[in-house]
């Protein structure tokens, strides 16, 4: 279904059973979650899909070691059943990876064993395989480039890893296979009440300029960061619900940490987990915990959070990472929800709050990706009660997400495409200059953007440079010498002239400059 389609079927509905903004994780979970179980759903997101936090996250499926340290067990056991469920229903887009604990004092064997035979224990049936302990030689053939001077050996355990922006979008096929309706570039401006209570949404197409007076039963609130301004939509002294959090990631070649294993140091100098971790051929290392001000699309990571990145990266690895070693680096604003007075946001709840406004706007917030598919369970039972929609069982534990497949490997470049995968495969049997790379720093060719274009509701270069594939986060100074074909191929599809192909390469090379280091 293109745009123009749902643009249309938006038009024809008179009255959408519930209307959400936000098309992160939370959002697209929640518009599933309201679709699968029959009611007539509408998802409204401003920017792209996954523009937010949910395309700069440390990829990561997991029950949280350290929740676990925390000792929130509750959190740990709901994230670790998610997990599960996840790996079962988007095969293609999350996978099983063994995370190494390097040991170098003699008590840490003992003390992260017993704890990681816990995160077994309460993993159960839906574990991704048992903890052990490593030698010091073992760990070394996990971990090639391990810092070896003293270290005594490992911890050995897994979790989930995942691209979160393909799964972002997987999320937005799944809405419109159930037959609901996702838009990108349709920013909410304002809340339709009718006496004090909420009605629906006003809304503008960001491509058009077009104005839209969308009516609801029931609208939910799942802006991340963004939630405090839209609750003051309808409530301008609404205190703020969030403390937005910066973290910070770093993208260095693989060869950084060759291997088939991820390093996890579980106490940095401030407190926090830090890990190294291979994704699509490169090594991913972060992340930081800064309060912000306030939430913005595209944070900047602070000096103080670069250096404390390679400070850490160099202490755990052989080759010590300098800036120009850096491909991209990317921030994302956590969504922490308040829990009173402190400064400490490493402290703050992962766990989401459901809150509902006296004039019935339903509000989700904080989470994780993981939990994504709970935290659109608990929303969509609430938000129905507001509505006074009959009560229907969810059925997301079971779900398929679109392109179910089993996995053929994180090393299939193709994976992410899950049974689309034989689709495009004859889509680029059309025109063989299809086959051909984008560039050669990505494994993408040159067909998948315009399978972007026709399938996956790409609009701009970003969206297909940063979220269809991850060229952006990849390596970022490759993708802007990839952006003017990008925009070419684009304009072929879209119908677009040369004026747009330099606008739209101008805005990438601009956006993109501030993911370079130097
Ligand atoms: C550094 C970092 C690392 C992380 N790592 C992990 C990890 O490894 N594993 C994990 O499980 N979790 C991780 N998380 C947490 C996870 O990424 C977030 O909890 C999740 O992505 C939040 O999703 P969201 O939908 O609530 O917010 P967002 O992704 O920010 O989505 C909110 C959306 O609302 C849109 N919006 C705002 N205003 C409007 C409007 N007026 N109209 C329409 N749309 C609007 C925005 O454009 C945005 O796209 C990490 C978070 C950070 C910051």
């Amino acid at each position: 279904m293109t745009r123009a389609d749902l643009l249309q079927r938006l038009e024809e509905e008179p009255l959408w059973d519930m209307i959400v903004i936000g098309g992160g994780a939370t959002g697209l979970g929640t518009a599933v979650e309201a679709a699968s179980r029959g009611y007539r759903t509408l998802l409204l997101e401003q920017s792209d899909f996954a523009k937010g936090t949910s395309s700069r996250s440390t990829k990561l499926i997991h029950g949280g070691v350290r929740y676990l340290q925390q000792g929130n067990l509750t959190l740990v056991l709901e994230a670790l059943r998610e997990r599960g469920f996840l790996i079962r229903n988007a095969p293609h887009l999350v996978h099983n990876l063994s995370f190494i604990v390097p040991i170098y004092d003699w008590w840490e064997g003992p003390f992260y064993g017993v704890g990681l035979k816990l995160y077994d224990v309460l993993a159960g049936k839906l574990g991704l395989g048992p903890s052990r302990l490593l030698s010091r030689e073992e760990t070394q053939r996990h971990l090639p480039t391990v810092e070896p001077n003293s270290l005594l050996g490992g911890v050995m355990y897994h979790d989930g890893q995942f691209d979160d922006a393909r799964l972002a979008i997987s999320l937005a096929l799944t809405i419109a296979d159930l037959g609901g309706v996702a838009l990108n570039y349709l920013q909410v401006t304002g809340i339709i009440e009718e006496g004090g209570l909420v009605a629906g949404v006003e809304a503008r197409d960001g491509e058009s300029g077009r104005g839209f007076r969308i009516k609801g039963r029931v609208v939910v609130n799942a802006a991340g960061p963004f939630i405090d301004g839209i609750r003051r939509m309808t409530d301008p002294h609404a205190r703020n619900l969030i403390t937005p959090s910066q973290g910070v990631h770093l993208v260095l070649d693989g060869s950084f940490l060759p291997g088939d294993s991820a390093i996890m140091v579980p106490h940095t100098d401030d407190g926090r987990v830090l890990f190294a971790v291979p994704w699509h051929g490169r090594t991913i290392v972060g992340t930081t915990d800064t309060q912000v001000a306030a939430a913005t699309l595209e944070p900047r990571p602070l000096p103080g959070e670069i250096e404390f990145l390679l400070t850490h990266a160099s202490r755990y690895l052989t080759r010590h990472p300098v800036p120009a070693d850096v491909l991209s680096v990317f921030a994302g604003i956590r969504p922490l929800v308040r829990t009173g007075g402190g400064n400490d946001t490493a402290s703050l709840s992962r766990d989401h709050t459901l809150l509902v406004d006296n004039c019935g706007l339903v509000t989700i917030a904080g989470g994780k990706w993981t939990t994504y598919r709970k935290m659109g369970e608990d929303t969509v039972s609430a938000a129905a009660q507001v509505a006074g929609l009959d009560e229907r069982p969810s059925v997301t534990a079971s779900l398929h997400l679109h392109g179910w497949q089993e996995g053929s490997g994180p090393d299939d470049p193709w994976q992410v495409y899950g049974s689309d995968a034989p689709a495009l495969e004859r889509l680029l049997a059309e025109n063989p200059a299809w086959s051909e790379p984008l560039h050669p720093a990505f494994s993408c060719c040159r067909g998948e953007v315009v399978w972007a274009v026709r399938n996956e509701w790409a609009r701009t270069v970003e969206d297909v440079l940063s979220r269809r594939t991850r060229a952006l986060l990849l390596d970022a100074r490759a993708s802007i010498d990839a952006a003017p074909a990008v925009a070419g191929l684009m304009a072929c599809e879209l119908g677009k002239d040369r004026a747009w192909q330099q606008l739209q390469v101008a805005a990438y090379c601009e956006l993109a400059r501030g993911y370079l280091l130097e």
